[in-house]
């Protein structure tokens, strides 16, 4: 093979495929499909991965061009990766570099430099007299790998080109080198990520030599016989951190020196992992006895797990109904399989509370991708994964790559949630990506959740072929045998028809109040999900809609309108109620601030703990904060979505929603689905454990049923009426969206390029017979709403409009609108337009 195919970093239309360069002699060995390496590119040197070697070359009138450079000894990206990020590119339209990126560290997207080394395990820094010996034990007989390795020793480390030089026809047996451990390379990548080294003790002779030694101490060394004792208890667990060795034993380290002079055990440095949960103390767990609805649900994923055949399931359990401890055995069952497992889980309930439970069970096998660790951190736990050192991953989004090589499991937990779906580019789904990556490896996928989404449900129940398909598990009742939360409706409009002005209502307040007095606690909810600028009636609950798309519109100040962000529909606000005449309608908006202000003017010497973007940009915060509401130094937890997810307090028995209807009424079709799950979510805080809970949902529009299904936990209903309602709209799961967004600093320019879109993919549609109105009927369909100005109609000094596709059936709409976006190519150079393609979008505003 001489040729590789690669990908190179340069962001832009026509690079968006790969180019031919000559395998250099030197790194004929080392290039494998996935391998990052710097080729010239033009005049520039650019990062590249290569997706596959050719005996030839395609033609082409440019000539071949050698790899300049290869950046790591073992590929970051994995054969199974680089046809991932190929899909990904077809499916989410963005380039084939966004997608490989995507997959690996931040820390390896910069340059780095190699060196290679001696393992820091088989031989000691100084080179005893009878090195060849030493040499012999590690099964190096072989003159050619004794001649690298002692030159590598000579130089402690050496630079992996320089290495190339002395050694120029060797590259095979370096390669074997660094895979039976005797060599390693160390990469420097920005001075951050050096690797941390740690003093750490060590025995330097057999076992049975060191356990026979433990007889001969004389009286007066009975402190280094302790050492060597307390190693060998240990011995599994060597080499041990110096320090731990001293603070265990209260020794000083002349005994530790004494007994490496002996020649029983030596000091030696070691590379430590950075980890995050470094130091903690994670209490060990026990598998549970399964309740029967949990058996049933294992047992199905086990018979998956035994065929080693892709499967994927969608779990519905109701909040507390033990998917965790689901998720635990069957990774363990994974894992004595001999294969790894991914658990996915919210950014925003990367929790203790999860953490605790994966390290409770399986320890340092666990690996922790978390978005709040540092470069080197995350760099370290990546390191971890793919050199195979653990066997679980749990993180967020970004985790769904965890480059393993058998993968066995994929676990999402709160499948529902948003914060899977990736909102810059590549703009992938995390769900889909699990279920492809599972295609690939032949493995399970289990997507959990109280309220699944609408999309995941309906694909699960209408049992299509559909690759992306699961079959449905469901879970009806909570396994500590307690009964869900019992959760009222509030009617806001009459708080104020009695003169209740306050933002709490006399049961919520009353409620409060209890738990002061009897010193339970209590979770505050304040649901606002971005600026929420609807108009809405305090007398009446009323909100200014759209008559078209029936979402609500959006207030702008400056003209003092209404808008249809779909459509562009518009309208005058209004200065009274169009429904009862009253005047207290206005647009809506609270802050957590003005909540927790007012609770210290009602409840004199309540303490507050404040949860939302401001008090938990810090890392660590959100921990801090929950753990100080865990022991009790808060009466109440207050705060935005944070507080509704996965959190298990036995005290807290109430938990108030402020008022449900903001996020009700954003512009977005899925407001509806939104605000059931985070009611649902929430009212599943309250009464978990021996405590019974209450729960106080405040409402304006406490008719409105997914308050009322919420309410009553009931799922079956709220998606019967979900779905009915989408089904008339035309909205997804009954079609799927692409959204195409256009900016531009001038406003009549951007309206025309969005316009000569629209006419572009409408006239293409149309000679292909897909053009045409979303209807109940057609099977193979594509719509355009639009160009609309864009929720956010202006960013940066930068303009914005939009077009939303709709679209259905066997036809390749993604294809077609990203046909019509590159035949823009030139707009775009030319005028500084900038378009950005969103396919299946979660965030509509
Ligand atoms: P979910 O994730 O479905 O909301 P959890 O996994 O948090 O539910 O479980 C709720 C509670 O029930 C936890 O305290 C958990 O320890 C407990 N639990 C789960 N399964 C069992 C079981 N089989 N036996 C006893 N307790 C269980
Ligand atoms: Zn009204
Ligand atoms: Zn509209």
């Amino acid at each position: 093979m001489d040729i590789a195919k690669v990908i190179v970093d340069v962001p832009a239309k026509d690079t968006d495929r790969t180019f031919d360069y000559l395998i250099p002699d030197s790194m004929r060995t080392w290039i494998e499909p996935g391998s990052r390496v710097a080729v010239p590119f033009g005049k520039r040197t650019v990062q590249g991965f290569v997706t596959s070697m050719q005996p030839e070359a395609e033609p082409s009138r440019f000539k071949l061009r050698p790899l300049q450079e290869l950046l790591d000894l073992v590929p970051p990206l994995s054969p199974d990766l680089v046809e991932l990020g190929e899909w990904m590119s077809e499916r989410y339209a963005c380039s084939r570099i966004l997608a490989l990126q995507a997959m690996i560290p931040t820390a390896l997207k910069g340059k780095a430099e190699r060196y290679i080394s001696l393992a820091d395990r088989p031989v000691a820094d100084e080179a005893p007299a009878d090195a060849g010996a030493l040499l012999e034990d590690d099964g190096m007989s072989d003159p050619v790998e004794r001649g690298i390795v002692t030159y590598i020793r000579s130089k402690q480390q050496v630079a992996l080109q320089a290495l190339s030089r002395q050694f120029p026809q060797e590259a095979a047996v370096i390669k074997a080198l660094l895979r039976r451990g005797v060599l390693q390379e160390s990469q420097t990548i920005r001075d951050k990520l050096q690797k941390k080294m740690l003093k750490a003790v060590n025995l330097a002779v057999p076992v049975e030599e060191a356990e026979a030694a433990l007889d001969d101490f004389p009286k007066k060394a009975q402190r280094q016989k302790e050492v060597l004792a307390f190693l060998l208890e240990r011995k599994e667990f060597l080499p041990l951190p110096l320090k731990e060795v001293l603070a265990s034993l209260h020794v000083s380290a002349a005994a530790v020196k004494a007994l490496e002079n002996k020649g029983h055990l030596r000091i030696e440095d070691v590379e430590v992992f950075r980890d995050p949960y470094r130091g903690r103390y994670f209490k060990p767990t026990q598998p549970l006895k399964l309740t029967g609805e949990q058996q049933y649900v294992f047992e199905r994923v086990i018979r998956q797990l035994e065929t080693r055949e892709q499967g994927a399931f969608l779990l519905h359990g109701v909040t507390g109904s033990g998917k965790t401890e689901i998720y635990l055995q069957t990774i363990s069952h994974c894992i004595e399989q001999g294969r790894q497992a991914i658990v996915l889980v919210p950014e925003i309930s990367l929790t203790p509370q999860m953490v605790e439970r994966f390290k409770g069970r399986f320890g340092d096998q666990v690996a922790v991708m978390h978005s709040r660790l540092s470069g080197g951190e995350r760099y370290d736990e990546w390191r971890k994964i793919r050199e195979g050192r653990v066997k679980v991953a749990i993180g967020a989004r970004s985790a769904v790559f965890a480059p393993f090589a058998k993968l066995g499991l994929i676990i999402m937990d709160e499948e529902h949630e948003s914060s899977y779906k990736q909102e810059e580019t590549p703009k992938y789904h995390a769900r889909d990506v699990a279920i492809r990556r599972s295609h690939q490896h032949g493995a399970v996928v289990i997507l959990g959740s109280a309220t699944p989404a609408l999309e995941s449900y309906h694909a699960a129940r209408s049992q299509s072929n559909d690759e992306f398909a699961p079959l449905l598990l469901e879970m009806h009742t909570r396994a500590l045998g307690n009964t869900l939360p019992e959760v009222r409706i509030v009617d806001m409009r009459d708080e104020l028809r009695e003169g209740n002005r306050s933002m709490f209502s006399r049961a919520l307040h009353d409620g409060i109040a209890g738990r002061l007095e009897r010193g339970e606690q209590t979770v505050l909810l304040l649901n606002r999900r971005g600026y929420s600028t609807f108009v809405m009636c305090r007398s009446c609950g009323y909100v200014a809609g759209c008559p078209e798309c029936d979402i609500s519109l959006t207030y702008h100040q400056r003209s003092n309108n209404l808008r249809c962000h779909y459509c562009g529909y518009a309208a005058p606000a209004p200065e009274v109620c169009p429904d009862c005449g009253s005047e207290h309608i206005r647009y809506f908006g609270t802050g957590t601030q003005r909540v927790e202000e007012e609770l210290a003017k009602l409840f004199p010497g309540i303490r507050v703990i404040r949860m939302d973007v401001d008090t938990t940009t810090e890392k660590g915060s959100h921990e801090k904060l929950l753990t100080r509401f865990r022991e009790k130094k808060a009466d109440v937890l207050l705060g935005t979505q944070m507080v509704a997810k996965g959190l298990d307090f036995p005290d807290v028995t109430l938990v108030g929603v402020i008022t449900a209807d903001s996020s009700l009424n954003l512009p977005d079709f899925r407001a509806a689905e939104k605000t059931f799950q985070l009611l649902t979510q929430v009212a599943g805080r309250a009464g978990r454990h021996q405590l019974p809970g209450e729960v106080f949902i405040q409402s304006y529009t406490p008719d409105h049923y997914s308050i009322i299904h919420a309410s009553r936990h009931d799922y079956a209903s709220f998606i019967r009426d979900e779905l009915n309602h989408r089904r008339s709209l035309h909205y997804p799961p009954y079609c799927r969206l692409i959204m195409v967004t256009f900016s531009h600093e001038q406003l009549p320019v951007l309206v025309r390029l969005a316009e000569n879109f629209k006419a572009s993919l409408e006239g293409k549609a149309r000679k292909l017979g897909w053009f045409g109105a979303m209807d109940r009927f057609t099977p193979d369909v594509l719509d355009i709403l639009g160009p609309v100005a864009s929720p956010v109609p202006r960013i940066k000094n930068r303009y914005r409009f939009q077009c939303m596709i709709k679209w259905r059936g066997q036809i390749d709409a993604v294809g077609l609108v990203r046909n019509v976006v590159d035949e823009m190519a030139d707009a775009v150079q030319r005028q500084h337009l900038q378009i950005s393609l969103d396919v299946d979008p979660q965030m509509l505003m």
